[in-house]
């Protein structure tokens, strides 16, 4: 393997060596003029600001005293004073709701309670082994129960909540995953709460996931979004034979809840936000956000060499890096379409930073018509750029023939780009209807070309191959500028899971 990478190092160099040699041929012949036209310039020439700010980006993200990023660390904070300052110097402005580029997160951990119990008439019905607590304070609340299957969203806004614990079965009935369940009940809570229930409670019935299983989920203290208003009591409660499911079916109790020994740590860490008008008057309302996260996961466990400092190079400082240097490009040719740049904290804890921001996002997500994610595990060819989510739109036809021009190609692994397109920030945009690529470094496989790194110590700046970093990123640039103007911007296909959404969001 490592012979493999010497080999693809050489070529590149001559590739690079002729590119210097062409520059000088070019910049000869040219007034500035014909510089700025940039019309007949090797591609090598037009990205090189980009590219420096590239490397050096990707190599001060990854560097040990940043000490791995993890969320709400000072090497994450450092990451976003680097960012913010870079974004003011390049002339990319803040958004009016972030004046000063950043939008603060506040993140709850929440350890599991000492004590939890549904009680009756102070008695306990069920107790601590059998529930699992996920939010709400210490102390009790109670009401009458109101019990609605699988509480989806319509029968939810269709009941009458007000001071009352909402009950239903875990999950949605279709979905068979632990972590599709966490999400369905999350959305359960949000909406329970903002109809005034006082406490949700899911009833969990094992399958193929038995309860111990289920429960370990809580162990280490678990992240979230602190939302206020949202932090009623949430529980699910074990239910072989759905024996509560039915009695509550039958009959209305007046419960009461009670939490002990809850404990709950906050954490602030701020998204970077940066903003760049258009120059088409027609296509304001075609806002392009350009996404990627720059949180890692810090110090852990040592590995052979006795490196503990995970710096996240792949993931994500090159992400992190790409974004910076589209935006240092758009603000050097500004670009059709409005742009906008969002540095997101917290995806490593569960994609929280990203969600934040869209919930809490203060532009219509209607006006947002893509959004390019760029997110990394690692990559096993160096002649490719993968964009995953591509088979779900049409738009991305032409993508061959762009990175031709630069002498790359693209390829989507199948099936797992349809399993990745779930696992990073872009998910949440999706799901609102919003195309919503994740644009990553060449890959055909997770393989022994990506594991070594994937969340290791190893995943540092001398481990990425340079030569592959240069191509690289004159392609993804290359690529996002032909994509970016393009008349018709890349939409899901009909037939595609979030065609519907995006019908919805878009009325079209
Ligand atoms: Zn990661």
């Amino acid at each position: 393997m490592k012979k493999q990478l010497t080999n693809t190092f050489t070529t590149h160099r001559v590739r690079l060596t002729k590119m210097v040699g062409m520059l000088v041929l070019w910049l000869s012949m040219s007034t500035p003029n014909q510089i700025l036209a940039q019309i007949t310039a090797p591609v090598g020439v037009l990205y090189e600001v980009e590219r420096t700010l590239f490397l050096e980006t990707v190599e001060m993200l990854a560097h040990d005293s940043l000490e791995g990023r993890n969320t709400a660390s000072e090497g994450s904070r450092k990451a976003a004073r680097y960012l913010t300052s870079q974004l003011r110097e390049m002339g990319v402005r803040p958004n009016e709701s972030f004046p000063d580029y950043r939008q603060e997160v506040t993140f709850v951990q929440r350890w599991p309670a000492d004590y939890v119990a549904l009680k009756r008439y102070g008695a306990a019905m069920v107790e601590s082994g059998d529930v699992m607590q996920l939010s709400g304070q210490n102390g009790i609340v109670q009401g009458e129960t109101v019990f609605l299957e699988y509480g989806d969203r319509a029968s939810i806004e269709k009941a009458d909540l007000k001071g009352k614990v909402l009950v239903v079965r875990v999950g949605d009935g279709q979905k068979q995953s632990p972590g599709a369940w966490i999400g369905t009940g999350q959305e359960k809570r949000k909406l329970a709460a903002e109809k005034g229930a006082v406490a949700l409670i899911e009833l969990y019935e094992p399958g193929k996931f038995p309860w111990s299983m289920i429960r370990s989920y809580q162990k280490g203290g678990k992240f979230g979004l602190a939302e206020s208003g949202a932090d009623i009591a949430h529980l699910w409660v074990y239910d072989p034979g759905l024996e509560w499911a039915g009695h509550f079916s039958r009959e209305k109790e007046e419960l009461e809840i009670e939490i002990e020994g809850a404990r709950m740590d906050y954490f602030t860490d701020d998204n970077i936000v940066g903003y760049l008008p258009g120059t088409d008057a027609e296509l304001a309302d075609e806002l392009i956000l350009y996404t990627a996260h720059y949180d890692h996961v810090g110090i852990g466990k040592a590995d052979a060499r006795g490196d503990s400092i995970y710096n996240g190079a792949r993931d994500n400082a090159v992400g992190v890096a790409t974004v910076l240097a589209i935006a240092q490009h758009l603000a050097l040719f500004p670009p059709r379409r409005p742009a906008m740049f969002v540095f997101f904290t917290g995806e490593e804890k569960g994609l929280l930073g990203s969600r934040f921001f869209l919930e809490q996002n203060p532009i219509d997500p209607g006006r947002i018509r893509l959004n390019l994610n760029f997110d990394n595990g690692g990559y096993t060819d160096t002649d490719m750029i993968t964009i995953i989510g591509a088979h779900k739109m049409d738009g991305f036809e032409s993508v061959d023939e762009w990175l031709e021009d630069v002498a790359m190609r693209h390829y989507e692994p199948m099936p797992l780009a349809q399993s990745l397109f779930y696992q990073s920030d872009n998910i949440h945009f999706a799901r609102a209807g919003i195309p919503a690529p994740t644009v990553s470094m060449g890959f055909t496989a997770f393989n022994d070309m990506i594991l070594p790194y994937y969340h290791q110590a190893a995943d540092s700046w001398e481990s990425l191959d340079k030569a592959y970093m240069v191509n690289y990123i004159e392609g993804v640039l290359h690529l996002t500028k032909k994509l970016i103007d393009m008349e018709e911007l890349p939409y899901w296909k009909e037939g595609d899971p979030y065609f519907e959404a995006g019908s919805a969001l878009y009325k079209r």
